[in-house]
């Protein structure tokens, strides 16, 4: 297809405000008329193990064709708007654009694959910038190309989800967001497409952000209708200028995709992992639950730290020789730590028997007997009977763990984590018309 343009962005938010899909939005009011939309925008989550993001490592592409000229509107709104709107007075803030030109490059694709589970340099990202269709575009340090190239280079054929965004006025940024917190619960309750709106196990409502960004609302949800109703059930208690429907690739767990043994390991990397458990779970200073790992090639420390709640207390179930699979960012060693793998997910393959032995019962009046001594075998403390040979009966105690896979709570998952809600579904044959796609998008726009 001839004249399309595939726009990305990253790395313009900061922890005290703004955001990446904010500014998106902005960039579709002011483009929407000019050109014809090939997809929703598509909002992508990178590696989240990576020490500089900001909140969620989250990219986004635009998928746009149009004459010529009209793209290079296009573009100079994109470069403006990033320039003006980015949090460029923050350290941590280093934006990113970058323009692909009708084919994505295979290459392209390739460093988005990896951009989900590895660290990427700026200056690898940057050599793309030789295709004659790539363009880069780098603000301060630019990080935000990395993200960029790797928002462009998914095309989510693969499993997605959508994500509804609503944004406050600017006046409301930093204050309290007022909404009918009863019409959230009705909201979730109607429709069934919708999920991880509310995390009923620690009551707690998951589509208010509370930082000081301008994401008023936040719903996550199978189809593109669902997230639009529920959106349409919620009362909010305060003016909501604008909102957006992101196609993504949040709760797909599509950060693991790569095996590792236990010597591969490297800091930051978002790693799936085949061992044995080598010590009995126990707690550290911060309620933080550690125990250690092993394969072939190595042993390293695992941890459930304190936000993941009451995952930690199943994970302490675990014995040694248990066989696992763990699913996790690796955190560099430090100087109270060794290289540690940070629990995501966690898969049980195969359980010990968990055994306990009892002294037997006498045969001739069936009390329990007792030890008559080191080495001297039992004595029954009802008929005084002795019992030289008889050995402990070894009983089996049922494990409290089962076969399966193990999750923090909604409250500790990561944007990327598949919830189990969502079972084995996968969206990659539900993909919506342009005509479709356009027509939502209009009604998105006009609010
Ligand atoms: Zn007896």
């Amino acid at each position: 297809m001839k004249n399309v343009l595939h726009i990305g962005f990253d790395d313009t938010d900061s922890l005290k405000g703004s955001c990446t899909t904010h500014l998106a939005t902005l960039i579709i009011q002011e483009i929407f008329d000019q050109i014809t939309f090939l997809d929703f925008p598509n909002l992508i989550r990178l590696n989240p193990n990576i020490p500089y993001k900001t909140r969620g490592n989250g990219a986004v592409a635009l998928r746009i064709k149009g004459e010529e000229k009209d793209l290079e509107y296009c573009k100079e709104i994109v470069i403006n708007k990033v320039k003006n709107l980015s949090e460029v007075d923050d350290e941590n803030t280093n934006p990113g654009i970058a323009f692909v030109e009708n084919e994505v490059p295979k290459e392209i694709v390739a460093h988005s694959k990896r951009a989900m589970w590895d660290v990427i340099s700026i200056k690898e990202a940057e050599e793309f910038s030789s295709f004659s269709n790539v363009e880069v575009i780098k603000f301060k340090l630019g990080r935000g190309i990395i993200g960029a190239l790797g928002a462009i280079g998914n095309p989510l054929k693969d499993d997605f989800t959508y994500e509804h965004l609503s944004y406050r006025e600017p006046k409301n940024f930093g204050t309290k967001r007022l909404v009918d917190s009863e019409s959230i619960y009705f909201a979730d309750k109607e429709t069934p497409l919708t999920f991880n709106n509310i995390d009923y196990e620690y009551n707690s409502i998951m589509i208010l952000p509370r930082g000081a960004d301008p994401v008023f609302t936040g719903i996550r949800g199978e189809t593109v209708e669902a997230v639009r109703k529920a959106y349409s059930l919620i009362s909010p208690l305060e003016e909501l200028p604008m909102q957006m429907v992101f196609r993504t690739n949040q709760h797909t767990n599509q950060h693991f995709t790569k095996q590792f043994s236990i010597n591969e390991l490297k800091p930051y990397i978002s790693a799936i992992v085949d061992a044995d458990v080598t010590n009995k779970p126990h707690y550290i200073e911060g309620s933080h639950l550690i125990f250690s790992v092993e394969d072939s090639t190595g042993k390293i420390d695992c941890a459930a730290y304190e936000p993941t709640k009451r995952f930690r207390g199943q994970l302490s179930k675990l014995l040694i020789g248990d066989k696992i699979t763990v699913f996790g960012g690796i955190r560099p060693a430090e100087e109270k730590h060794q290289m540690t793998i940070n629990i995501e997910r966690l898969k049980i393959n195969e359980l010990v028997k968990k055994n306990k032995f009892e002294n037997p019962f006498c045969s001739n009046c069936q009390s329990r007997l007792k030890s008559a001594g080191k080495n001297k075998g039992y004595k029954c403390p009802k008929c005084s009977t002795k019992y030289r040979e008889l050995q402990p009966n070894e009983i089996e105690i049922p494990r409290e763990l089962t076969i399966g896979e193990y999750l923090p709570p909604m409250i500790a998952q990561r944007h990327l984590t598949k919830p189990k809600v969502r079972g084995n579904r996968d969206n990659s044959s539900t993909q919506k018309q342009i005509k479709e796609i356009n027509t939502i998008l209009a009604a998105l726009v006009e609010n």
